[in-house]
């Protein structure tokens, strides 16, 4: 899901920044793959023993070591492409291909066409060496199983959903340019937000099936499925065992995952299988319980609200600075005009810097939804499990342990990356949580 998400940042703006937003796994990093081997957690005195979250010694080095690597492949893919889309304008490239693209074609609509084909296979090239690099370690790491024919497999079915749908977007997008030069960005906002809609209501049911094989959860674990439907009648999401799925995750991954995604009618609950059996089934209705709380609570609403409030802003903001660029520097650039086919590329790119600067006050917001559906998660399966204090912090070092998630990531990497609170501090706060202690309630169930 993340990965779609990826490729199609240089196409659509908009999922650019919802994708900072809305649904999201339960796992910090979610990427690629899974870990049998991570259910016999055996921590190790390397780490300071207040520690919620550790690792033994040898997957503590690992964990240092991959983490340094994503984050680094994080920012400088980020930095990347945005360097690449100037570096294609300072030598007048996207003008070029701009004056290609009107040789090659009478109609106008087909010259954009050409060219906005063009641009997303470049981009998508450009970022192909880093995303294949960061391939290679999930799979030294032994994150990652899947075998480079499949990952490319994956990759082309990305290129292809991004050329045909970032294609249509971003024709309609320049001819809004095109049609109201003054206010396109209020046109723009307008549109983005039924794009937006639709993507959160197809995306199960029409992007991952393209990714990954989806089965009933209760064909292969009717037990976990029962025990579900309590934290389901405990947390009132009308959430039946027929949305209950199971991802076959172990073809790709070791990584442990279960996420809600979909709204309305294509709603569900997904949990990897390398998840369900793998771990205790009270740590997966633990994943279970946050998840809910992202629907019970809202968040995929005003994560939704949060998002199209921001691109308000943002586009209004972009407009004015890419207006600015276009006048400045215009004439060197080859973009005569912001309605111009390159001239679009600068909005592209003035678009690209906002969604890296912003980056941490997205996550910001991010954070503290998670966190709240932390919380939400332990009260839910309060009475259900025997100790949730116990599971949760059992549910966090598997997930750590699976990833190799860095036990203490620098502060700033945390603030500036990190969608979800670091694994030590969430496990940290569900080792000290337990409101029920004097006869107390939680903070969302009466008892
Ligand atoms: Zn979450």
């Amino acid at each position: 899901m993340n990965f779609v998400r990826r490729a199609m940042i240089p196409c659509c703006c908009g999922v650019l920044l919802a994708g900072l937003f809305v649904a999201r796994p339960l796992a910090a990093q979610a990427s690629q793959a899974p870990a049998a081997a991570a259910t016999a957690a055996a921590p190790a005195a390397s780490q300071s023993p207040q520690q919620a979250y550790t690792l033994p010694a040898d997957k503590l080095a690992k964990a240092i070591a991959l983490s340094r690597i994503r984050n680094i492949l994080d920012i400088a893919g980020s930095i990347w492409g945005i360097v690449f889309l100037w570096l294609l304008l300072a030598t007048r490239g996207w003008a070029g291909i701009e004056a290609w693209a009107q040789r090659a074609a009478a109609r106008r609509w087909v010259q954009g066409v050409y060219f906005f084909l063009a641009l997303l296979i470049l981009t998508t090239l450009a970022s192909l060496p880093l995303d294949m690099y960061g391939q290679h370690c999930e799979r030294a790491f032994g994150i990652s199983v899947q075998g480079w024919g499949s990952w490319f497999g994956d990759q082309g079915k990305a290129l292809g959903l991004t050329l045909v749908i970032g294609t249509l977007i971003l024709l309609l997008f320049n001819w809004i340019v095109r049609r109201w030069p003054r206010c396109y960005w209020f046109g723009v906002w307008l549109v983005t937000i039924p794009i937006l809609l639709f993507f959160m209501f197809v995306e199960p049911v029409v992007i991952e099936p393209l990714f990954d094989k989806f089965e009933p959860l209760a064909q292969s674990n009717p037990a976990l499925v029962q025990q579900l439907e309590k934290v389901v009648a405990r947390t009132g999401t009308n959430i039946p065992p027929s949305r209950m799925y199971l991802m076959k995750a172990s073809l790709k991954t070791n990584g442990l995952n279960a996420y809600v995604s979909g709204i309305g009618a294509t709603k569900r609950v997904v949990v990897w299988d390398t998840t369900a059996g793998r771990v205790p089934d009270g740590e997966v209705l633990f994943i279970f319980g946050h998840e809910s709380g992202h629907y019970v609570l809202h968040y995929i609403w005003k994560g939704f609200a949060g998002t199209v409030i921001a691109l308000f802003f943002v586009y209004w903001g972009c407009a004015a600075l890419a207006g600015w660029m276009v006048r400045r520097f215009g004439s060197r650039w080859g973009a005569a005009e912001l309605s111009s086919r390159t001239g679009f590329v600068v909005l592209l790119f003035v678009i690209s810097i906002a969604g890296f600067v912003l980056q941490p006050a997205a996550n910001a917001f991010s954070r503290h939804f998670e966190h709240q559906a932390d919380v939400y998660g332990q009260e839910a399966i309060h009475g259900i499990v025997a100790d949730p204090q116990k599971t949760a912090v059992a549910a966090f070092n598997h997930l750590g342990e699976a990833w190799l998630e860095d036990p203490n990531p620098n502060p700033f990497i945390e603030f500036w990356l990190y969608s979800h609170p670091s694994t030590e501090h969430r496990a940290e706060f569900a080792a000290h949580y337990n409101p029920w202690a004097n006869g107390g309630h939680g903070e969302f169930f009466a008892k």
